[in-house]
């Protein structure tokens, strides 16, 4: 393992305000930790940066001391692209102040925010930025590759939310982008990843959400997931944009909402967000209330950022994680059938597959706005293996269910959401784009990074 120490540190110091963290500090296991504990990386340093000068200051060390950097925002990436064996990890986890501008209804977050930064600041105004479903994932990468929620279907992506963004770019410069200044960046920003330079700044616009919404969790046992996923299909086909949906196969956890009996047993579940006034949530969502025999119905009015935080549990930091995801068209039957088949296969009481509806205000962006491709899809379907750290022994079973499961979804595949990607990001990053975009995407890499500093990362080549 390499380590950075004496006269090569020295050149960081002075001009460094956070933490510096070395193989040889107490805090050096913690801090090499991210959300995946399957991810055991040595760096050679860590940088836990402060502000922008922080940034600069380690960007430039890298680049002067020929140094490999990998960037860390919330630790979330499932692939690890935050931490890197023997090089150096610019760490914003320290970078977490946000600023909501009330006139201007927006909000500024560091580049370390979490998604539980912005909703508590901005939720203290009834707003929101449309972000992702569960409150500790960074909004660093979350945004970068395009930013999926709750909130997607009413108010788009949350690139779709972004106004503008302070980025250090590979050689230490710090530049604004935005549609009026550096159009091309801020274009490539908005999908292509953490490939541009580092974020210190979003700024995001702001929509009145809440603060209480109608939302929560509804359960069936297994027999009826093919009516449910049916039900599913054609219920979001004409749903209002307001209605938020995530359908979810899993054993069911043994919580204390969960019946005794249904416990480690499979069962399917619909996440519901209703986006506009509670009344009128609860006419929109009766039909979905009121079909089958739900053992579970959690579907209530709460407050947002409490919503927001509800599916936490099932994610949390330190255990082993491997998924694959696709984006899908409308459910069809031989899809549903294959949903099915391989929930009764499932190899973990820990592992849970998310389908995530699009629609809505998603598919309205022109596809050329941006740098995310398939917006008309209907759905991505992630697949999610989890055990414990201490089962590491069963690692390649799990693995397996979440392969077999994927490829027999290939068929029926329309992309790829470049953040939900894992150890396939290398072969399937171009599946993320048009080739227009790619061509862009390539364009905007060669002007800004094109010795692929940031390559640590479902990675665009300058070309
Ligand atoms: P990190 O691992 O810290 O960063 C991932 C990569 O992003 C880095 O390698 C770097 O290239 C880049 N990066 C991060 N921050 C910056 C920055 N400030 N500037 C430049 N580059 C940066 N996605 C959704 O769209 N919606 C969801 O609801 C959602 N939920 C998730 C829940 C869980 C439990 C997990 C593990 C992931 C989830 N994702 C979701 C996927 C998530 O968007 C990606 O994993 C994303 O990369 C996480 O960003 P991060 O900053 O937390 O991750």
């Amino acid at each position: 393992m390499t380590s950075i120490n004496g006269p090569a540190l020295d050149a960081l110091t002075p001009t460094f305000g956070g933490e510096l963290i070395t193989p040889d500090d107490a805090a050096y296991d913690a801090a090499r930790q991210v959300w995946n504990g399957d991810i055991q990386r040595r760096p050679a340093l860590i940088a836990r940066c402060r502000g922008t000068a922080d940034v600069v200051a380690a960007v430039k060390f890298c680049q002067e001391q020929g140094l490999q950097a990998s960037v860390r925002g919330g630790g979330h990436a499932v692939a690890g692209t935050a931490v890197i064996d023997d090089g150096v990890v610019i760490d914003l986890s320290l970078m977490r102040g946000t600023h909501v501008d009330t006139a201007a209804q927006t909000i500024t977050a560091q580049g370390g925010c979490l998604n539980a930064d912005l909703d508590r600041e901005a939720q203290l105004h009834g707003m929101a930025v449309t972000g992702g479903f569960i409150s500790h994932t960074g909004i660093g990468g979350l945004t970068l590759g395009g930013g999926i929620g709750h909130l997607m279907r009413k108010f788009g992506l949350t690139i779709d939310a972004l106004r503008s963004a302070e980025v250090v770019t590979a050689n230490g410069d710090v530049v604004t982008a935005s549609e009026d200044e550096n159009a091309d960046l801020f274009w490539g920003l908005r999908g292509g990843g953490g490939n541009f330079g580092v974020v210190t700044n979003f700024t995001f616009g702001l929509q009145p959400v809440g603060p209480t919404v109608l939302a929560g969790m509804i359960a069936w046992p297994a027999d009826q997931a093919p009516a449910v996923l049916a039900f599913l299909r054609d219920f979001i086909a004409t749903a209002p944009d307001e209605v938020g949906l995530i359908g979810n196969l899993r054993l069911a956890p043994p919580l204390p909402a969960m019946p005794a009996d249904l416990h480690g047993k499979p069962i399917v579940a619909l996440v519901a967000t209703y986006a506009g006034p509670v009344k009128e949530g609860e006419q929109v969502l009766r039909p979905l209330r009121e079909f089958g025999t739900p053992v579970v119905d959690l579907i209530m009015p709460k407050p947002y950022a409490m919503h927001q935080k509800a599916l936490d549990i099932a994610l949390p930091h330190g255990r082993h994680y491997y998924w694959r995801s696709h984006k899908l068209g409308p459910l069809t039957d031989e899809i549903i059938a294959i949903l099915c088949e391989h929930l009764g296969r499932v190899t973990s009481p820990m592992s849970t597959v998310g389908i995530f509806c699009f629609g809505g205000a998603v598919g309205r962006v022109p596809v050329d706005a941006t740098a995310f491709a398939n917006r008309d899809a209907s759905h991505d379907v992630n697949i999610v293996a989890a055990w414990l750290p201490e089962q590491a022994a069963d690692a390649a079973r799990h693995r397996a269910w979440v392969r077999e499961f994927w490829a027999a979804l290939e068929p029926f595949s329309r992309g790829v959401y470049v953040n939900f990607t894992s150890d396939d990001a290398a072969d399937r990053v171009r599946l993320a784009y048009t080739p227009e975009q790619w061509a862009r995407l390539t364009a905007v890499k060669a002007a800004y990074d094109p010795t692929n500093f940031f390559r640590l990362n479902a990675n665009i080549s300058p070309g």
